[in-house]
């Protein structure tokens, strides 16, 4: 196969994730890109499925009750050509490290935002992630068919809150229930929406010139008049859009629609898959960068789901591809164990089933069979001896607690246990220094994770355990100390390894954490562990 393809192949990808506040709509709008894509026909499914989530502690059971958009790890769909992979991002109370490492694999996100409540805290948190690696954000301000805030002052919240300049590419044509339509500021172009069945199919659109008289009559005087201010107005007071400060994550385009009427999503959509950036240079360890359309073959895990059929112990590694193409049944490097693999099975999921993969190119995401057990969040495999990419970060968890062992001679059992699920990310482990692995503190972002712990531990294991919540709140890797056992006595808090031996410190609230960082301006406390 030419590296033709391969490069043609890579350049029609766009790999994206939605980050969001639960309640914001996620679920809602990938149904409605789903739509406009035409991968389905009628919305309205996924709904339905989202009642019955939650109901119980047992894992596979909350795996088994999850909808669509929560089981599958990547949508797939063609727009325009282009081929769209929309990475999950578990929302809700799953809310997790799966989360902020899902953003690590995308090139690019949509925020997606309340038109009443702003900017929300899971908003921020995913949005800072998201800043980590510059990746461009396009803004969708979502439930304008409800009266909601000003746009303008959404505007100004999304850069004070997040320190990200905003440029409006459309603009609302009335609000509440008189939202009819949207302003395309690129096209210069006014669309005009008439509501459907409950937004179950794609609405009617109408594309008139904002100058074209008939506009006047069709939305009235008022809503005329106030278009026309509010163009001026931003013509005059806004910065012009800069498709190199998006790309730089520096400016965020803004749209506005209803993803439960669909007005807004059409225009919204053909857009974001022109600004959203095909797979580019991946940065390696060696300071260096892959580029997409190397011809060789690369990949790093990004995800791991273990023991997902009890019957097997098996573990499904996703990877994210950087380059080249993915063929079934192919030789690889596994870079840190210098060793080679032959993938002898990828897997897309699709809805609950397994699809397997015969082909795949960068910007793809396919599930690895791990049947060695080798693979790791975080690694590079490849066709070439090429350099390892720079691996994905833990991030800071908010959950701490120790384990109480109900049976103490299944101590092994914990042990296997709690080293499986720190290797898939579902928790992290930290050791206090001088009691070695006895009694590690286990920490995780939301608090499903512990419950999921627990049941895993228990089904997976036969290990039961009680779990006790410890009073801190923040984990902070310390950057910049010669010697651990000196910064343990000089910085307030918890001092601990993680299990690369990396010092860290455990603070209880953000006063004791601003004490720390007061105390010792000469020190790092980062939020995400070092890449090494
Ligand atoms: P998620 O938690 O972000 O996945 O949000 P959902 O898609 O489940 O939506 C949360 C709630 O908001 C549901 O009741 C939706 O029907 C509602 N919703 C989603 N989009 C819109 C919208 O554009 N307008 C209005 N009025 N409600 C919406």
């Amino acid at each position: 196969m030419s590296d033709a393809l391969t490069t043609l192949e890579a350049a029609r990808r766009r790999t994206f994730a939605i980050i969001s506040h639960p309640d914001a709509g996620k679920t809602t709008l990938t149904e409605k890109l789903l739509l406009y894509s035409g991968a389905i026909h009628l919305a309205g499914s996924v709904k339905a499925r989202r009642a019955s989530r939650h109901a119980t502690s047992d894992w596979m059971a909350i795996e088994k009750e999850r909808g669509i958009s929560v089981t599958s790890s990547v949508l797939q769909f063609e727009h325009k050509g282009l081929q769209c992979n929309l990475l999950d991002t578990p929302g809700h109370q799953d809310f997790g490290e799966d989360t902020y490492r899902t953003l690590v694999a995308a090139d690019a996100a949509i925020m997606l935002l309340d038109n009443a409540k702003g900017v929300e805290p899971q908003t921020k948190k995913l949005f800072h992630v998201a800043r980590l690696r510059r990746t461009p954000v396009v803004t969708l301000i979502n439930k304008c068919d409800r009266e909601g805030k000003d746009p303008l002052d959404l505007m100004s919240e999304v850069e004070q809150v997040l320190g990200i300049a905003t440029v409006p590419l459309d603009w609302p044509i009335g609000s509440g229930k008189g939202f009819v339509g949207v302003y395309d500021r690129l096209d210069r172009k006014v669309h005009l929406f008439s509501p459907g069945r409950h937004g179950e199919e794609i609405v009617a659109e109408e594309v008139l010139d904002p100058d074209d008289p008939q506009l006047r009559e069709r939305i009235g005087d008022s809503l005329h008049d106030k278009l026309r201010e509010d163009l001026e107005l931003l013509e005059a007071a806004g910065e012009p859009f800069d498709h190199e400060r998006f790309l730089a994550g520096e400016q965020t385009p803004v749209f506005f629609g209803s993803a439960a009427t669909n007005f807004g999503i059409g225009p919204f959509l053909d857009r974001f898959v022109t600004l959203a950036p095909p797979p580019g240079p991946r940065e390696t360890r060696d300071g260096g960068v892959r580029e997409a359309n190397d011809p060789a073959f690369s990949a790093f895990v990004f995800k791991i789901q273990a023991n997902m059929d009890p019957s097997h112990r098996d573990r499904l590694c996703f990877v994210r591809i950087c380059s080249g193409r993915y063929e079934k049944g192919m030789k690889v490097r596994h870079a840190r164990l210098d060793k080679e693999l032959k993938l002898a099975m990828a897997h897309t999921l699709l809805g609950r089933d397994r699809v397997s993969v015969e082909e795949a190119y960068a910007g793809d995401i396919v599930g690895l069979v791990d049947t060695q057990h080798v693979l790791r969040i975080g690694d590079t495999v490849s066709t070439d001896r090429g350099p390892a990419f720079n691996g994905v970060p833990r991030f800071s968890p908010e959950i701490f607690a120790t384990l109480h062992l109900a049976d103490p001679l299944r101590r092994k059992q914990l042990v296997e246990g709690l080293t499986q699920l720190a290797e898939e990310g579902a928790v992290q482990i930290f050791f206090r220094r001088g009691q070695g692995a006895l009694d590690p503190i286990v920490a995780v972002v939301g608090v499903l994770q512990l419950e999921v712990l627990q049941a895993r531990l228990e089904a997976e294991y036969s290990v039961r355990i009680k779990v006790e919540r410890l009073g801190f709140s923040h984990a902070r890797w310390l950057d910049g100390i010669d010697d651990p056992v000196k910064a343990a006595r000089a910085i307030v808090g918890t001092h601990v390894d993680d299990t690369d031996g990396h010092p860290v410190v455990l603070l209880r609230n953000d006063w004791e954490l601003g004490v720390a960082e007061r105390e010792n301006p000469k020190v790092g406390f980062l939020t995400t562990s070092p890449l090494d």
